[in-house]
């Protein structure tokens, strides 16, 4: 079982022949609303691919909250862990996209922003008979910070996803079984722009060095970097694909990961795999509605 503890956000997303000035109002184009948010795609990803998955998180009490619910059961993913916030609104992302593929984002977090320390406890019982844990940095710290040591507590390897980036005490880092930044993230984290294998592996060592166990850089089209500590790390190439929408890549590659570390895969064969379910989630528009199915993997076999 995967447990996820991270954010829901609906993405209303608005086609506009341009971005907007200061005070300017534009006709746009179609409106388009869709389940969004790190840890909703990332649930949504590591459920497609079979992944037995609960989702830790809040939503408001609003219209948005319920199609939150019903999206998640949609995909088969447990509930039970989705707490309701009396005051705060659903986490709602306001999304401009002008001809170009341009884009202008405003995001309230709302509810998801707010998961406390007593939201994450509640789901106990849930680390106790998970196979994995998994959380991103789209919540409050201190979700992040009792998420990883009920993981401890319960001896469960727990993945952090660092994004979007927000500082984060080294001391966190200390309880952490694998990282995965992307390249920003990671330059976020250690200071160094990753643009070559040896700063690659400069970048792993600091943050092993920092208590990690295990650094997956994920790089884009070249796949990713992986280090556990055994030897200098290497590269796990990426598919070449034809990308039409990258975003949500990262989340596709983490919902992967947890799902292949979780039915035992080692790291380079989870990571090879994770690379080819992001590669197939960038060939589709959109985040959550473009994460593959178990299935279409079977196109990659002989890749
Ligand atoms: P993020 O989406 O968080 O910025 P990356 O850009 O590093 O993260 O992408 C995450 C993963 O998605 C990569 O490690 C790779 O496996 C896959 N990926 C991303 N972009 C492409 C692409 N253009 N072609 C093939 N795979 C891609």
């Amino acid at each position: 079982k995967v447990v996820v503890v991270g954010s829901y956000i609906v993405d209303l997303m608005c086609r506009t022949p341009h971005i907007p000035k200061p005070g300017e109002t534009v006709l746009g184009g179609s409106f388009q609303m869709g389940p969004g948010g790190k840890g909703g795609n990332q649930a949504v990803a590591a459920a497609r691919l079979g992944s037995d998955v609960t989702m830790v998180t809040k939503v408001g009490k609003d219209v948005f909250g319920e199609e939150a619910i019903r999206n998640f059961q949609k995909e088969g993913i447990d509930i039970s862990r989705v707490n309701c916030d009396e005051k705060e609104a659903t986490g709602t992302a306001l999304i401009a996209v002008d001809q170009h593929g341009e884009n202008m984002i405003v995001v309230a977090l709302g509810a998801c922003g707010s998961l406390t320390e007593e939201d994450v406890e509640q789901a106990r019982g849930e680390f106790a008979d998970a196979d994995i844990i998994l959380v991103q940095l789209e919540t409050s710290i201190e979700a992040v910070k009792k998420t990883i040591e009920l993981a401890n507590e319960f001896v469960k390897p727990v993945i952090l996803n660092p994004a979007p980036y927000q500082e984060i005490g080294e001391d966190l880092l200390k309880g952490v079984t694998y990282i995965t930044p992307n390249e920003t993230e990671v330059f976020a984290l250690t200071g160094i722009e990753v643009t070559n294998f040896s700063q690659a592996q400069k970048a792993a060592i600091k943050l092993t060095n920092k208590g990690v166990s295990t650094v997956i850089i994920t790089l884009g089209r070249k796949g990713c970097f992986v280090y556990d500590g055994t030897d200098a790390g290497r590269m796990i190439a990426g598919y070449e694909v034809k990308a039409v929408d990258t975003t949500g890549a990262g989340d596709a590659f983490n919902g992967a990961f947890a799902t292949f570390i979780s039915q035992g895969f080692n790291l380079d064969e989870a990571a090879r795999l994770s690379n080819s379910v992001a590669a197939l989630s960038v060939t589709k528009i959109g985040t959550s509605v473009s994460m593959p199915y178990k299935e279409e993997l079977d196109f990659l076999k002989d890749n």
